[in-house]
This record gives C-alpha cells, sequence and structure tokens, in this order.
C-alpha cells in the first residue's frame, strides 16, 4: 500500500495556482484546489499582491502583512504553500518587467498545470493577471529569455496545462455568462472552502464599508450555487482550458478530477 501511494504521487503534477489577490482563488477555485490537494497534488497558492489596498482601516505594510498571513492560514487549511509576487494593487500591468518577474515564478514553481484569472473580469488587475501569467506560461520555456533574476530558475522544459477560472461571480463585465469547457463538483468540499474564505478575515469588514456587502462567505456559496445549477450539481467551479499554440491540450486537469468533473 504504502508503495502505491508513493508512486501515485510521484506520478500528480506540481499545481499553480495563481490569481491577482488574496481570496480570489479561495472563491472561484477553493473546491478544485481542495479536491488537488486531497488526492495529494503537490499545490502552491499564489497572489500577485498581498492585497494591499483591501481595507479602510488599514494600508501599505500593514494590511499588506495581515493579508498574507490570511492567505497562508488558507492555504494551509488545505495543506498547499502560499506565495505572493508582491505587485501592489491597481497597478498590476502586463509590461516587460512584469513578465520577467512572473516567468522567474513559474520557472521556480515548475508546474505541470497552472490555473489564473479569466481573460475578462470586472477589475482590472485580474485582467492583467490573466495577460501575464498566460504570456510567462510561454515566455518560461524559451532558453534565451532571461528574466534578469540574481539565481535564475532554469527554463521550463514544457509548456504546463493553463487553465482560467470564471470571473468574479461567474459574468463577465456585460453581464454574460462565461464560455466554460468543464464544471468540478464540490459538493463533498464546501466546508473546506467556506473554511478556506473564513481565513480572510480583513476582507469581511472591507467589503462591508465600500462595497455594502455583509455576506462575504455566504455569497461566494451562492455563487458556487448558480455554478452548481448549471453544472447538474448543488455546488461548483468552472474552467476553461487554454489551447492556444503551442499550449497542451490533453484534459490534464480533466483527468485528475475525473470523479468531480462535469
Ligand atoms: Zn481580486
Amino acid at each position: 500500500m504504502l508503495h502505491t501511494g508513493l508512486a501515485a504521487k510521484i506520478l500528480l503534477p506540481v499545481i499553480l495556482a495563481l490569481h491577482a489577490h488574496p481570496d480570489d482563488l479561495e472563491i472561484l477555485a477553493g473546491g478544485t484546489l481542495a479536491l488537488l490537494r486531497r488526492m495529494g497534488a503537490p499545490l502552491v497558492m499564489a497572489s500577485m499582491t498581498p492585497g494591499d489596498l483591501g481595507s479602510s482601516d488599514h494600508f501599505g505594510d500593514r494590511i499588506s502583512k495581515l493579508r498574507r498571513q490570511e492567505a497562508a492560514a488558507s492555504a494551509k487549511t488545505i495543506g498547499a504553500s502560499y506565495a505572493c509576487l508582491e505587485f501592489r494593487d491597481i497597478a498590476i500591468f502586463s509590461d516587460d518587467p512584469s513578465r520577467r518577474r512572473v516567468v522567474e515564478f513559474v520557472r521556480a514553481v515548475r508546474p505541470g498545470i497552472v490555473i489564473t484569472s479569466a481573460p475578462v473580469d470586472y477589475l482590472c488587475d485580474h485582467e492583467a493577471t490573466h495577460t501575464l501569467v498566460r504570456d510567462a506560461c510561454f515566455a518560461a520555456s524559451i532558453p534565451g529569455y532571461f528574466t534578469g533574476s540574481q539565481e535564475p530558475a532554469s527554463p521550463l522544459t514544457s509548456l504546463p496545462h493553463l487553465y482560467f477560472t470564471d470571473p468574479i461571480g461567474g459574468v463577465d463585465r456585460e453581464g454574460h455568462t462565461p464560455n466554460r469547457d468543464f464544471f468540478i463538483c464540490v459538493d463533498s468540499v464546501m466546508e473546506t472552502k467556506r473554511a478556506m474564505l473564513g481565513c480572510h478575515k480583513s476582507q469581511r469588514a472591507w467589503l462591508r464599508v465600500q462595497h455594502g456587502m455583509d455576506d462575504y462567505v455566504e455569497q461566494m456559496e451562492r455563487w458556487t450555487e448558480k455554478t452548481g445549477q448549471a453544472a447538474g450539481v448543488e455546488f461548483a467551479e468552472g474552467f476553461r482550458q487554454y489551447r492556444g499554440h503551442p499550449f497542451p491540450e490533453s484534459p490534464a486537469l480533466q483527468e485528475m478530477l475525473a470523479l468531480w468533473c462535469r
């Protein structure tokens, strides 16, 4: 039994889930990430920024420190690690220095599967993250692409399978439901998804003041339930696979999660 378990773990690819802010991943893919961890997949959860504008009471380093701690606690809930790429809120741009930073990070993590933001979403940071991660995954395997790092990681030997989450709220800027290639049923891990988002305590207070939302976790639950209705289950998360040349088109994530894939 021991040998079988070890063999299964060795075959599982490293998963990198990288979105713009602390809590985006929990809202859009927390259940899927919990399932991946449950089967033993190595998982790095990362945010582009530490969510430095996500408070009406604390600013700069103070809120950043708090939100890094919240994100790390959430990742720890499922035995994942957390990293922040230290961009800043409303200041993520798809430019040359930013792309080199993201490439260095992708090369260091060496993922077989990458999950990132939808191409169209309500917030500029989400859309810039989408473009940066997509293009960084492409550039990460090019030997002559240098990041400027003092201790550069070696180029990837192959491109990772690339997936996009839904936009926040499950709708694009015009309120339309996005295209999805598949859903992951997260009925069995909703308690874990709630617990992960519950780690982001600072956000409930912020959203109450800034957006008049007093139901942070409950709103996530309603979105996950609405997505579940589209999938024919109680709770689900939607995904698209990027198939642009020369990214791998085989259904790596769908096959890993075949039991929950709809
Ligand atoms: Zn966000």
